[in-house]
């Protein structure tokens, strides 16, 4: 009887033995329904083979083999076993965890056909011209869909309020809904290479500017593998060049992967591609899909329907047959390293995926990271310099910084800022205050006995709350009613300390009662649409002042914004994370890209106590070489990656004895390997305790990764035999956060 070995989505670091009756076909990639322990599970065949190690009356047989979808390629295995191996994570559960949930579960999928609305006869008749004004979204969607049917998701991108609209417009008889077939699960290739041009509607907007050219010419030179930085200010027509690329890939007949971070911006930016390629296939994959749309869109980029796949980390195993480019944009945005399970960065792995494939890779950045610029400067990668805007008339925003130190402040803001501020709403122009911190004030304070909100769980403290009255946690989640007086000494005179984007909101509606001020952060983004109906409101001019966090600061287009006030950047600049500034600087960059952006120019405001810090001095000259030679001088110096390449393994639990024996034998076995790794000691974390469970970490580095990766193998087994119950333990190689 064959025998095959599957992975199984249980925290164990092997792979499962069973046999298949005889005459029943399986390859490599099925997916398997079987018994484990008393549960019946799903698992993904890894090979089949002719021996195994378990005693023949143990060995049981699968339930089923299933076959309602395309079986995995062997690429794609291979691809998991190498991150399983690389980020010392269970293979089963590195496998699972890459598929769409349906395909996770142990019932056969049933693909339930994908709903598109297209207009009906008297909907294509209707004059738009005539149509009424003052139906805005109904005149959007009709105008949508007379360009090419389109499913809900892709209406909703248009307005918050697309869904109601839509079923107006279907109850006039003006649009209909047709079930579009579910994708079948057989291979229907595109072709390769050959000549074959491959036509599709291609808008090209642009002449594309010398360097933007070069860029282009670059990667479709490329044979094979080759791993391309994309540097270019906001601005400078990195997404023209995508385009360009993508074009060529689409005219080859090849698929192309663009990953783009965790934001907000998906169903725009997935608009926007589909306007420049109109009767391309074009699927996304995140978080914000339903588990049945994840599936038809995963299909579709399996069986190579789909020609472009635009989606966020969690993309970067979708199986994609016919890959022939990927595009990573916004490379060093943090989103992209997933921080629990399987804490894989997916630039990373998309950068091996693209070795493995031999396909091209462009990384485009604005602000790359050092780990990727340093690979630039050492000739790793092919660095492909933008240095112009792509719009002549566009300029770079003014950066100045205001001393906080030598100005009257009003609970955050300076009388400078407010003064420009005003200025800016005599011209009808927008300004947009950015300030990372939400609530009204990061902390409340006893002026008697100075007592402060401490969290009664964790080691930060519980920030107010004004429009609620509630003292919150931001890192457990507990809450309770702002204090009358003092829980120590009864003291009436409670005072909040410091400014969030509350408290900042409440000093301009004092200051300006007139002004229409937008508070943007995940308090009042809560609500799904809410962020849309805010977008629509920026873009309408509906706003004079925005107030926000770093969900501003990304990729969106705002015209009329001219000035942004940048509030409390200082504590990054000496923060013990050693990225922390890297992290500011990029922020910082992208914030100031909001300003300007279309005919007028922008002004940046930095409030600081250090107006002299060369952080701000190189924002001011817009000069990232100069930043970056800095920060790797001094990375080189204090040996931190990219010079050095790190592990963090981190535990945590209710008892703190436990947590620091663990880590501590965690320590002893590692210095017994005698390996070339440089082993720490074990420390508290940033955050010591966090929801009443203690927390510390040990760090391991090595000046190459081969040689960590090295040690971490013959670690790993060490560490699994560890007493850990009741703690929580994690491994994370090339760890972003400390
Ligand atoms: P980035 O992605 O680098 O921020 P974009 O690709 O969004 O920059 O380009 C910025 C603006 O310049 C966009 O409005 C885009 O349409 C325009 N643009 C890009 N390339 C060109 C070009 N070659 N000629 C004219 N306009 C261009
Ligand atoms: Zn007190
Ligand atoms: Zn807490």
């Amino acid at each position: 009887m064959p025998i095959i070995r599957v992975a199984i989505d249980v925290p164990l670091p092997t792979l499962f033995d069973y046999t298949v009756a005889d005459g029943i076909a399986v390859g490599a990639g099925q997916r398997v329904i079987l018994p484990f322990g008393r549960r019946q599970m799903v698992g993904v065949v890894m090979e089949c083979v002719c021996t195994t190690d378990v005693p023949p009356e143990r060995i049981k047989p699968v339930i089923q083999v299933l076959h309602d979808s395309a079986p995995l390629s062997a690429g794609l295995l291979d691809l998991l076993r190498f991150c399983s191996d690389y980020y010392r994570y269970p293979i089963g559960q590195t496998v699972l965890s890459a598929l769409p949930v349906r395909l996770r579960s142990d019932k056969p999928v049933i693909s339930k056909p994908i709903l598109s609305y297209r207009l009906t006869d008297n909907g294509a008749a209707l004059d738009l011209e005539s149509f009424p004004k003052r139906k805005v979204v109904q005149r959007r969607i009709l105008a949508k869909l007379a360009e090419q049917p389109c499913n809900l998701a892709q209406l909703k991108a248009l307005s918050a309020t697309a869904g109601a609209q839509l079923k107006a417009l279907v109850a006039e008889g003006w649009v209909e809904c047709v079930a579009l077939g579910a994708s079948t699960p057989s291979l229907t290739l595109p072709l390769q290479g050959g000549g074959n041009r491959v036509q599709h509607t291609f808008d090209n907007a642009h002449i594309l500017t010398g360097e933007q050219q070069q860029a282009v010419d670059a990667v479709t030179a490329a044979q094979g593998y080759a791993c391309f930085l994309l540097h270019g200010i906001t601005g400078s027509g990195k997404t023209e060049v995508y385009v360009h690329l993508m074009h060529a890939v689409l005219q080859r007949g090849g698929q192309v992967l663009l990953l783009v971070p965790e934001i907000n911006l998906t169903p725009q930016l997935e608009n926007y591609f589909r306007s420049r390629f109109p009767d391309v296939n074009l699927i996304s994959l995140h978080s914000g899909l339903s588990e049945g749309e994840r599936l038809h869109n995963w299909q579709q980029a399996q069986t190579g329907e789909a020609q472009i796949v635009l989606g966020t980390r969690l993309s970067v195993f979708a199986e994609i047959p016919g890959l022939a480019l990927i595009i990573v944009d916004e490379e060093h945005d943090a989103s992209f390293k997933q921080q629990d399970g399987l804490r894989y960065s997916a630039r990373d792995v998309a950068i091996f995926r693209a070795s493995q494939c031999g396909v091209p890779i462009v990384l485009g950045s604005a602000t790359p990271s050092l780990e990727s610029y340093h690979n630039a400067q050492v000739g790793r990668y092919q660095m492909l310099k933008l240095i112009g805007r792509a719009l002549a008339e566009a300029r770079l925003p003014t950066v100045r910084c205001i001393n906080i130190n030598q100005t009257v402040m009003h609970h955050g803001i300076s009388e400078n800022l407010l003064r420009e501020i005003e200025q800016r709403i005599a011209r009808r122009e927008q300004s947009l205050l950015f300030i990372n911190r939400r609530g009204y004030a990061p902390v409340l304070m006893c002026s008697a006995c100075g007592w402060l909100s401490n969290c009664k769980n964790c080691a930060g403290k519980l920030v107010l709350h004004l429009s609620d009255k509630r003292l919150r946690c931001h890192h457990c989640g507990y809450q309770i009613r702002v204090p009358q007086a003092c829980p120590d000494c009864g003291n009436a005179d409670l005072h909040p300390v410091g400014s969030g984007t509350q408290r900042i909101e409440s000093v301009l509606q004092e200051r300006f009662p007139d002004a229409r001020i937008l508070r943007v952060d995940r308090d009042s983004t809560r609500n799904k649409r809410a962020w849309q109906t805010m977008r629509e409101q920026i873009h309408a001019n509906e706003v004079d002042i925005l107030v926000g966090t770093q969900m501003l600061a990304k990729g969106h287009d705002f015209p009329a914004l001219t000035l942004v006030g940048v509030l409390n950047p200082d504590s990054a600049l000496y923060s013990s994370d050693f990225r922390a500034p890297e992290k500011l600087f990029a922020q910082l960059v992208q914030v100031a890209g909001r300003a300007g952006r279309a005919d007028k120019l922008g002004e940046v405001i930095i409030q600081t106590a250090f107006p002299d810090h060369p952080l701000f001095r190189a924002l001011q000259t817009h000069d990232f070489e100069g930043w970056a030679a800095s920060q790797l001088a001094e990375r080189q110096m204090a040996g931190f990656p990219p010079f050095m390449y790190q592990a963090m393994l981190r535990a945590e639990g209710k008892n703190e004895t436990d947590v620091y024996a663990y880590l501590n034998q965690a320590r002893a076995a590692a210095k017994e390997l005698q390996q070339a790794v440089e082993i720490l000691g074990v420390v508290p974390a940033a955050l010591p305790r966090r929801a009443n469970h203690l927390r510390a970490q040990l760090l391991i580095q090595a000046t190459s990764r081969k040689v960590l990766q090295q040690f971490l193998r013959a670690w790993q087994p060490l560490l699994d035999t560890l007493p850990a119950q009741k703690l929580r333990c994690s491994l994370d190689v090339d760890p972003l956060e400390f």
